[in-house]
Order: C-alpha cells, then structure tokens, then sequence
C-alpha cells in the first residue's frame, strides 16, 4: 500500500510537470511593448509607439496603454522590428538537436527558409510533420531540392544527364514536396549531383513547379568560371517556366569579375524588364563556405592547372581556411598556405593531395569576394538579406549575418539606412520567397518580432570564434511568444511550418 501510494504520488508530480504553467488571471496571452522606435519593415520611417500582442498576432499598433493584466514591457526607446526572415538557410542541420536555435535567434531571425541549393529533407510532408509534433523556436519554410530528387531517381549513377523518364520521376516527387507546401524548386548547380544536370533538367522542373504557383531559387552553376552563362542560365529557367527566381548567395567570386557589379546589375535589370520575376539574397561578407571540392568545376582533382586558377583566381592560399577535415583533424583551424608550409610543398599540390588523402570531404571558408562589390549588392533594391548560415559551422554568418549589416552596413558604414536594411530583412524576404503573411509590423500581422538597440548592434562572430553572440539584440518573439532575451533562449518552441499559400 506504501509503495502504491508512493507511486500514485510520483504520477501525479509528473502530471503537475505537464501542465502548463498558470495562464494569465483575465489575458492569457497579452503583451504591450511601450517606449518603442517602430520600424515596420516597409521601409518607412522609424515612429514612436506601443504594440500590443495577443496571442500569436499584432493586436494594436499606435499610441496606446496597458490595461489591467498585461504584461508590459518597456522598450525604453529601442527599435521594434518585424522578425528576420532567413530567405537562404541551413540552421535545419541538426535542427532536432538545437531546437531553440540560438544560432538564429540571436541576431534577431523568427523565420527560416531552407531545402537551399538543391538539397532538402524528404519527403518533405515527413520533415513537416516532425516539426509539427516537435517545433523550433523558429518558424520553418522549405523548397524541394533539385540533388534531393535527383538522387532518389538516379542514385549513385548521377554523373550525366537524366533521361526523359527520371526527369518525369523527378517531377514527380518534387509534386509530392508542392502538395506538402514546399515554396518550390531550389538548385545547387556547383555541387554533385545538380553539376551533371542538363539546363533542359532544370527548365523541365521548373514547369512543373509553376501549376502550384511555386518559384525557383538557385545557387547558380558558377560563381567564378562561368558566372555570366549560370546568371543567363537562372533567367532562362525563369522565363522558359513564367515563375519567379531567386538568385541565391549573390556574389562576384572570382579576382576578375570583381568590379563588374555594373554588369550585372544591368543584367538582372534588363530580365526584369523583360517581364522574368528576377530577384536575389545576399550575405555580408568577403568569404563563402563550401566543401574544398567546388573549387574543381570539371572534378578533375589532379589537374594543377585548375588548382592552380583557383588559388590565384577564386581564393588564395592564405585566404582559405580548413574548418572540417575528419581525416586530419590537426588541420582543421589551419589556411591552405600553412598546411603548405607544414609538409613543405606548393599550396596547388597540397590541396590536390588534400582531396586524394580525404576523399574530398574538406569544409572550407574561403574568402574569394571584393568588398566594395558586397557593398554595392547589398545596396541592390530587390536583393533581401540572407546568412546561408548553419547553427554548427565554422562560418561566422551562422551567428552573425543580420547583426552585422545592421552594425557594419547601416550604423557604421552607412550603406543602408536602417528602414532600408530592415525591408531588406523583412518584407522584401517575405516577398522575395512567396511567404505572404510575414515580414511586416502591423495590426493584424503574426507577433513576430524583434528588440534591438541600434546603436549597440553588432556580430561577433568571427572565423575564430563563430559561435560568438551578437551584441544589441534585446527580444525576440515568435507567434507572440518570447523566444530570445538578453543572450538566453528562452526554451519556448512558438515555430510553424510556413506552407506556401
Ligand atoms: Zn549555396
């Protein structure tokens, strides 16, 4: 009797741990922000103001007081923001793992679009439904990736153009991620197996994705090499299939493209005009990340010619850093030229022997970009902010991408007015990636949100130390709920799957 007693107790400590907490005595749910700088997204003036949140939406925006009951928090003057809108991520690598996602959240993103250059979980209704009994902190969005369904059709035999009938096997499971509510079709065409695609693949997707209103998003097939044809190639993809394109990542990769953002810009304007609904994303740094392999374009790993354009024309050997290399850990940390040094040979051969001894599984950060070019893409009007982060890297834009344009580029550098960044964050994401209902501050709108002091805002992250927090972001609500608070998460889980509408 003792015993049963004793367990009956136990049981019921375990049901007092399940219930929530206490809801609010009159307003379960009622939050209004006072003494905030409201800046909403649209690209218009910072205003003084309150927001009252109920629930998972905006209730009131405007000059307002608390009634009893609610939780007031006061912004002391700081800035009020929509939530950050992530149009290229891969915070989704390891995401069951970290749900509260510390990564994002603490420079200031409610939402994350990932399935980025071609690859994506699938089936995808699977991915969803796990987030749904298990969410994140952070709302999740995702396209179809074009090597996910490659890969399933044609399995280890990817190295050539797909016949008829596995690009119509294509179609099909990329109509099964449309139905889950996958946002369309993304490409990776530098990494296997989207390389080996004919652009005929590619237009021949895109068409099926355009009968469910959905878009193509694209890491083009060169960011160096052959940059002007992958540009003309993502156009054609858009105009051939009458969907909207995102150029993922824009970037000018490669020591003599620097300089013709010009071109480019003309470029993008010119599809445009000509009725292709053609937009990009952008990260702020002069560095990328990928595997030691992409910088090899025909995967001719022993040619030294091609290893020896790449360290001159794509990166260098001191700008390439090794940050994952399982084989040879004690090289992980070090630059291309110092492992060079370490075994006494030439940077071109070092990294053909690098691939041979690892079999190419090398993470790298390579800084390969001109500054002034970043700074005069992150200025383009239709071009949103984007990390390409992931919550595990060894690249500092995991931490630290929208901290750093609001620091660097629009308080420091003043590249950006602050309406201008934070449009570039947040309604021209939402509208850059067909998420319809995010991205703004208004009554009615989704409450997510976030508090930062422009004046503190910063990355510090840095190659060295990519997990380091950013600085000045105060708060962050998702669906209303507080998820960030002064370098913590709060352990809330408030994220949706955003489905496209
Ligand atoms: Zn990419």
């Amino acid at each position: 009797m003792i015993v049963r007693m004793d367990r009956v107790f136990r049981l019921l400590i375990v049901v007092m741990a399940l219930v929530p907490a206490a809801p609010h005595a009159q307003n379960p749910a009622a939050t209004l922000i006072i003494n905030a700088s409201i800046v909403d997204g649209t690209g218009s003036a910072a205003r003084a103001g309150a927001v009252r949140i109920q629930g998972d939406r905006i209730r009131e925006v405007g000059t307002l007081t608390a009634r009893a009951g609610e939780t007031v928090v006061d912004a002391k003057g700081l800035t009020l923001t929509p939530g950050f809108i992530d149009t290229h991520s891969h915070h989704d690598r390891g995401l069951f793992d970290q749900r509260d996602l510390l990564a994002a959240v603490n420079q200031g993103i409610t939402t994350i679009v990932v399935g980025q250059d071609g690859g994506s979980s699938h089936p995808l209704k699977d991915f969803f439904a796990r987030l749904e009994s298990s969410p994140a902190s952070v709302n999740v969005a995702s396209y179809v990736g074009h090597g996910t369904v490659r890969r399933q059709v044609m399995g280890a035999d990817f190295k050539r153009a797909a016949t008829p009938q596995e690009v119509s096997r294509m179609e099909g499971l990329l109509r099964a991620g449309m139905e889950a509510g996958a946002l369309g079709l993304s490409s990776g065409l530098e990494y296997d197996p989207g390389i080996y695609s004919d652009p005929s693949e590619l237009i021949a997707l895109a068409k099926a994705v355009a009968p469910f209103a959905g878009r193509y998003i694209s890491h083009v097939r060169s960011e160096d090499r052959t940059f002007w044809k992958a540009i003309d190639e993502a156009i054609t993809i858009g105009r051939e299939a009458k969907i909207p394109v995102q150029i993922s990542h824009l970037k000018l990769g490669m020591r003599s493209l620097w300089g013709e953002t010009d071109r480019l810009i003309r470029t993008m304007e010119a599809a445009r005009a000509s009725g292709v609904a053609l937009t990009a994303d952008i990260y702020p740094y002069t560095f990328w990340q990928s595997g030691m392999t992409v910088l090899f374009p025909n995967r001719d790993f022993t040619n030294r010619a091609e290893a020896e354009f790449a360290l001159r024309e794509v990166t260098s050997p001191d700008g390439l850093l090794i940050t994952r290399i399982a084989k040879i850990p004690a090289y992980e940390g070090k630059t291309l030229a110092e492992v060079a040094r370490l075994r006494s040979v030439d940077a071109p051969q070092v990294m053909m022997d690098l691939i041979r001894e690892t079999d190419g599984d090398i993470g790298i950060v390579a800084t390969g970009m001109d500054e002034a070019d970043v700074v005069t893409l992150l200025k383009l009007p239709f071009a949103n902010i984007c990390s390409d982060g992931t919550a595990n890297g060894g690249h500092p834009r995991g931490y630290g991408t929208f901290a750093r344009v609001l620091g660097r580029y629009v308080r420091e550098g003043k590249v950006l007015s602050l309406p201008d960044a934070i449009r570039k964050m947040t309604s021209l994401s939402a509208e850059n990636v067909g998420l319809k209902d995010r991205g703004g501050l208004r009554a009615g709108s989704y409450a997510d949100l976030v508090l930062f002091d422009p004046a503190e805002i910063i990355d510090r992250s840095t190659t060295s130390d990519p997990k380091a927090l950013s600085a000045g972001i105060k708060s962050v609500w998702v669906n209303g709920q507080l998820v960030f608070e002064e370098g913590r998460t709060t352990k809330a889980y408030p994220g949706r799957v955003l489905r496209r509408q």
